[in-house]
């Protein structure tokens, strides 16, 4: 398979007749690999460039036999060399999840400032533009509700999200500073909680790991009393807003999530409810710092950018369990599920 389809606008080839051509870092990973497809989709040659220390090549290997995309397995803070001509270049390289960025500390550091350098210098060398996977993170807990890209956060910078948050706070720096001081063409998406079909089984967050528990029969793992509060996006309105905001002259940073806000007992429900579970709910301790509300006011991406999320909560976690259950079968896994 190669691509999704052409539902999205197509790139056209430039006046050399030079197919254009975007770098995606950490493109093997859940986001990343999505992002490729809808590129490819548009009509870009891809460049995916990952290390593979959360992702996967499996999440691109239908893609493999496009001739225009290129898988490249390397560590984006060491080195990002790229041959030939380069339009955009997405920096999505980082660990994500927060049990994997508690597992890889400094590498969520370095990626976020020695891999954006990279990214940056790769950007100016071609003349490319720039987008940053920035993230609702850098919010911290926040004490503004709804955020707007204006709130500055509430961040602890020694607690155990402060290597992924403030490894996101020096990128936005780092790629505003990149934009005045050497007129790079730079965006920031500030990305809030995506979900959909390749988040790994063992990731971490909630929505796979609710729904890998409710279809194995195990108790879902609410954390606290789950009263804490997210706003879940789908994949493909993420990806659309960050190809919408690649394709404008807006530099942000701009929000990109669904403003719609449950609670994780809300969340843990659904599943439960949208898998036909008998799994009961667990209890658990509350990680540390775990932000207690988030939901995005997406005012400026709807008006600078004409996106907005287009899934419903539901519908979307229909999909996601879909494929997880394709996963879980394809593995000889019986499902506990009714
Ligand atoms: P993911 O872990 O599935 O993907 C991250 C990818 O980056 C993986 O393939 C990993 O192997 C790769 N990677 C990490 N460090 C690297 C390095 N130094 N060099 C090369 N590759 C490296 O996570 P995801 O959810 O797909 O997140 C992708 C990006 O989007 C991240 O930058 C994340 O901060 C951002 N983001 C995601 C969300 C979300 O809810 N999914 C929300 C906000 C921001
Ligand atoms: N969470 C939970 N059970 C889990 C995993 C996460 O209750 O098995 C909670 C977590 O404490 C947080 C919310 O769900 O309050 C969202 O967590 P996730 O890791 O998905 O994203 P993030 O914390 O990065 O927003």
């Amino acid at each position: 398979m190669c691509g999704r389809g052409a539902k999205l606008p197509r790139a056209t080839d430039d006046s050399s007749g030079r197919r254009p051509r975007a770098v995606v870092t950490g493109g093997a990973g859940f986001l990343g690999s999505h992002l490729c497809e809808a590129l490819i989709a548009q009509g870009y040659a891809v460049v995916c460039v990952d290390d593979f220390c959360t992702g996967s090549p499996d999440n691109v290997a239908h893609l493999a036999d496009c001739p225009d995309f290129e898988l490249l397995r390397a560590d984006v803070s060491e080195d990002l060399t790229v041959v030939g001509h380069v339009d955009l270049v997405f920096h999505l390289a980082s660990p994500a999840s927060p049990p994997a960025y508690a597992r890889l500390p400094l590498h969520t550091l370095d990626a976020g400032s020695l891999g954006t350098r990279n990214a940056l210098a790769l950007a100016r060398n071609r003349t490319a533009r720039f987008v940053l996977a920035s993230t609702s993170e850098v919010y911290g807990d926040p004490l503004h509700h709804p955020q707007t890209e204006s709130y500055w956060g509430n961040v602890n910078p020694v607690g155990p999200r402060s290597v992924y948050d403030e490894a996101k706070r020096f990128a936005e720096a780092l790629t505003t500073a990149e934009g005045k001081a050497r007129g790079t063409d730079v965006a920031i998406a500030r990305i809030f909680n995506t979900y959909g079909p390749r988040m790994r089984q063992d990731d971490g967050r909630a929505v796979p790991n609710f729904i890998h528990q409710a279809l194995g029969g195990a108790p879902l793992t609410v954390a606290g009393d789950g009263s804490q509060t997210r706003s879940l996006t789908y994949v493909d309105d993420t990806v659309a807003g960050l190809l919408a905001l690649a394709h404008s002259r807006v530099h942000g940073p701009v929000n990109i999530g669904n403003d719609t806000e449950l609670s994780i007992r809300e969340l843990a429900g659904m599943v439960i409810e949208l898998t036909g579970s008998k799994s009961s709910v667990d209890f658990v301790q509350r990680p540390i710092d775990d932000p207690a509300v988030r939901r995005p006011d997406i005012t400026r991406a709807a008006e600078q950018l004409g996106w907005k999320p287009q899934t419903d909560i539901k519908e979307g976690l229909l999909r996601t369990i879909d494929w997880f259950r394709g996963l879980q079968s394809s593995a000889g896994i019986p499902s506990g599920a009714a």
